[in-house]
């Protein structure tokens, strides 16, 4: 009897943990989901949910315009020791993200940041000089410390980008994560070591907005062909925040001789 009782109690716990497992799972996707367009479109971020708060009341969002007229420094640069990594990517609904195996990292003005991921937006998110560029590279880092980096690259329509290339040749409609072992990457290809780059402290440009990410927007743009960009406007036609306000924050122009 004693033993029953004891069986019954944990069917009912246990019964109990998949039901409450359900609603925060159910919740995740009804009332978490945000998006570019309608109902939950960049204006409404913050009132979807208390975690994304920070997305309308924040003093330090990103993007924002950047312009020529920042305060020029001389003693920053970033240099990346990425490494090859197979190819993953994660068609996440909101981006094209590639994941990146742990061992490369990026020193920005003398601090580590391992690579995690880079994804993709069109139109770009930060503005140069008021113009916008048809897309932008985000290489998303993170310390041991929890504090975020982002390496920005402007993408313009030019001349066909190889990595680009690569990683297009596995996209898919389907949402999800996909792994092409046998097909290794570099992210090493985007970036020119010793570039000038602007550097401001900001936010994520997607939900929760967390306001803990230095960001670094290159100031040269790399090329992908006009197809390329369509290619990957056929997935996310836009799926850039809108401009936020610049709140006087301070915005270096970190200029280096290499560019
Ligand atoms: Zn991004």
């Amino acid at each position: 009897m004693k033993s029953t009782k004891v069986i019954h109690w944990i069917l009912v716990c246990l019964l109990f943990s998949f039901s409450t497992i359900s609603v925060v799972l159910g919740a995740e996707k009804t009332t978490h989901s945000w998006g570019y367009e309608g109902d939950n479109n960049p204006s409404q971020w913050g009132r979807l949910s208390a975690e994304y708060e920070t997305c309308a009341m924040g003093l330090f969002q990103s993007p924002i315009h950047l312009t020529p007229s920042n305060l020029i420094r001389q003693d920053g640069k970033i240099e990346t020791h990425y490494q090859p990594t197979p190819l993953v990517i994660n068609n996440n609904g909101h981006t094209i993200q590639i994941n990146y195996e742990p061992g490369s990292y990026a020193m920005i003005n003398g601090k580590k940041y391992e690579l995690k991921q880079f994804h993709f937006h069109t139109p770009s998110e930060h503005s140069l000089n008021g113009k916008k560029s048809d897309m932008e590279l985000h290489l998303v880092h993170q310390n041991e410390k929890g504090n975020i980096a982002v390496i920005g690259v402007f993408i313009e329509a030019g001349k066909a980008n190889s990595t680009v290339t690569t990683i297009w040749n596995h996209l898919s409609e389907t949402e999800g994560i996909q792994e092409v072992k046998e097909q290794i990457i570099n992210a090493s290809d985007f970036i020119a070591n010793n570039a000038s780059y602007f550097h401001y402290q900001g936010s994520l440009t997607t939900p929760p907005c967390s306001e803990n990410v230095i960001w670094n927007v290159m100031r040269e743009p790399l090329e992908a062909s006009r197809q390329q960009i369509d290619q990957f406007m056929k997935l996310y036609p836009m799926n850039a925040r809108p401009i936020q306000e610049h709140n006087n924050r301070l915005v270096e122009l970190i200029i280096n001789q290499s560019s």
